[in-house]
């Protein structure tokens, strides 16, 4: 599903970025454009700005930049369409149809249906907790758990009268059809026909999606049955294990906290909630998903799972840990005392004493280790064998290779494993047990080796901001000057659109990149580059800067060659082809003569420029 090109440029111009990201920061303006503290990283003196002008914000600490768009969807988590539609909505401008297949289409507007049910529902609900006398049972449970009107209102809780019909009655009342209640998981329906309500006599806690739309919900027991908790089946709008309760109130704590407290039960984030410790996601009962798992680290790349002490939750933690593990998550495992859960510790000994043990949540290896000796003796060698059978996957799942090596020599030493040859044997196989572990270490060298020259990014911040040194510049440029760059779209970029006369913004520019992430990132700071050295007395002459720049990065690929053309002629002399010896050492010696040809050169502009 696509926006029309057209609305998306039309909207752009419509929405003021400013007033976009007024809602999110508090800008102060400085000149031309508009400054903050940076909303994606923390820091005390403001270095995120936004250009009205270039239509474009960008943060000098952290690097994020882009346009209104681009803002909307690193603030709110969002895909691309979903930000084209916050936008429009913000600025008041009508949303054009999408042009979708009819399938999706019905999927989704079941999941409207079933979202509007529960609505009123909720509605309805919270108004019972609020006045009704049946509800009173509801309203004594929760004063007992110390929870707070305004929590109340906060989570939006309810309470589902002690009722086989009520709800259905008050739905059908505003306007639903049968078909759609049966749909929409709020009731239950009978082999013989007909239904009845699903939640009766029962405090409602509801699931909102991370927009805060309710699309599925818990009901607890006020009397003693035997089902403690009931919740929704899966319908259109719910599928389990996609959703985290609580994270559409707390995902901004957790991305200024850094990390996400992961719990289990509402109660055990509810609690915490309303004593002030908000970066808290609940996994509701089901085993934590990797679904999940993606969710939570759109706000945080690390985790405090803080489950129960009881043997389930240790168990609970330990699957939590592989899945957290396996998307490269940085995982510590938090045990209060007296194997007390989150919601009684806090409301027992309050947030600060819950935030000092929580500072000393254990790494996941140790607390994997402390469950692997726990029963065993490490004296005893078949013991000691199955707690390292015990440990050795958490160790695997671990991603980065220094982590693993340091994880592992803890292991060794806790698990009291001195001998040489063992250690390297069980170092062998977790190396080997792991899927690409080697090419894991090999992108990421290859990604650390190609980043941007300095005189490549300034050649491009000089090109970009001054039309005369496009003009000197651009006819000289040649393929090969820019081709093996990591910036090589971008100098094709701006080519392609100066030829075409057409207007050189970042909106012109990143059409024109090809889905080339890393020049896309760096867009902006290129464009911003002008704000970085304000005193234009001190900037030397823009067009002598760029010719020194394009000298530079000549000279870097010259080297790069030359380090190329070393290893190959060294290929060459150990096949002893002679006659590519001969080829690679003329096409040696020529780039020797012209790497010395560059040197007085740029002495000579660098003194003239003296
Ligand atoms: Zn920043």
């Amino acid at each position: 599903m696509r926006y029309p090109q057209t609305f998306i440029d039309d909207l752009k111009r419509q929405a003021d970025i400013v007033r976009v990201v007024q809602d999110y920061v508090q800008l102060k303006k400085k000149g031309a454009n508009w400054m903050a503290c940076c909303p994606f990283h923390k820091e005390k003196t403001p270095s995120f700005s936004v250009s009205p002008a270039k239509e474009i914000f960008y943060c000098f600490g952290c690097h994020k930049g882009g346009s209104v768009f681009n803002f909307v969807m690193e603030m709110e988590r969002v895909s691309f369409p979903d930000a084209i539609k916050l936008v429009a909505e913000k600025s008041g401008v009508p949303l054009p149809k999408l042009i979708d297949d009819s399938r999706f289409e019905a999927r989704r507007h079941e999941s409207e249906d079933v979202i509007e049910l529960n609505k009123w529902a909720l509605e309805w609900w919270e108004q019972q907790l609020d006045s009704s006398g049946e509800a009173r049972i509801a309203r004594d449970y929760l004063l007992r758990r110390e929870i707070t009107e305004e929590t109340c209102k906060t989570f939006r809780l309810g309470y589902a009268p002690d009722s086989w019909e009520a709800l259905s009655i008050y739905l059908r009342q505003k306007g639903a059809s049968q078909d759609q209640i049966d749909r929409s998981g709020l009731v239950v329906k009978k082999d013989e026909g007909g239904s009845y309500d699903r939640f009766r006599g029962r405090l409602i806690f509801p699931v909102m999606d991370i927009q805060g739309k309710p699309i599925a919900f818990g009901g607890r027991t006020l009397r003693d049955e035997d089902a403690k908790y009931i919740n929704s089946p899966e319908t259109a709008a719910y599928i389990k294990g996609r959703n985290l309760f609580g994270l559409n109130l707390t995902r901004d704590e957790i991305r200024r906290a850094g990390f996400a407290i992961l719990v289990e039960g509402f109660l055990d984030l509810i609690v915490p909630y309303q004593f002030g410790v908000r970066n808290v996601v609940a996994s509701l009962g089901t085993a934590l998903t990797p679904e999940q798992v993606k969710l939570v680290s759109r706000f945080a790349r690390k985790v405090v799972v803080n489950y129960d002490g009881d043997n389930a939750g240790v168990q609970a933690a330990k699957k939590a840990i592989e899945i957290l593990l396996a998307e490269d998550l940085e995982v510590k495992i938090l045990v209060l005392p007296d194997n007390s859960d989150p919601d009684e510790f806090i409301r027992k000994s309050g947030a600060s004493e819950y935030q000092r043990q929580r500072g000393e949540a254990q790494p996941h290896i140790q607390f994997v280790i402390d469950q692997a000796v726990r029963d065993r003796k490490l004296s005893n060698p078949a013991d000691k064998e199955a707690a390292i059978d015990e440990v050795l996957p958490y160790i695997r799942a671990v991603h980065s290779r220094i982590q693993k090596r340091e994880y592992f020599d803890i292991a060794m030493d806790s698990l009291r494993i001195g001998d040489a040859a063992l250690r390297r044997e069980l170092w062998h196989s977790i190396r080997t047990g792991i899927g690409g572990g080697a090419q894991v270490a090999q992108t990421a060298f290859k990604r650390a080796q190609v980043k941007p020259t300095v005189a490549e990014i300034q050649l491009l911040e000089l090109l970009l901001d001054d039309e005369i040194v496009r003009r000197m510049i651009l006819p000289k440029l040649a393929p090969a000057d820019y081709e093996d760059l990591p910036t090589a779209s971008i100098f094709k970029a701006i080519i392609a659109i100066e030829s075409e006369g057409a207007e050189l913004d970042f909106s012109s520019l990143s059409q024109k990149l090809d889905g080339d992430d890393a020049a896309f990132e760096l867009l902006p700071r290129l464009l911003m580059a002008d704000l970085r050295s304000p005193d234009e007395e001190k900037r030397e002459d823009p067009g002598l800067a760029a010719e020194k720049c394009l000298d530079a990065v000549r000279l870097i690929n010259i080297d790069l060659r030359i380090r190329e053309l070393i290893a190959e002629i060294g290929d060459a002399e150990r096949a002893g082809d002679e006659a590519k010896l001969v080829r690679l050492s003329a096409e040696y010696s020529g780039l020797d003569r012209l790497r010395k040809s560059f040197e007085p050169q740029s002495q000579i502009a660098q003194a003239e420029n003296a």
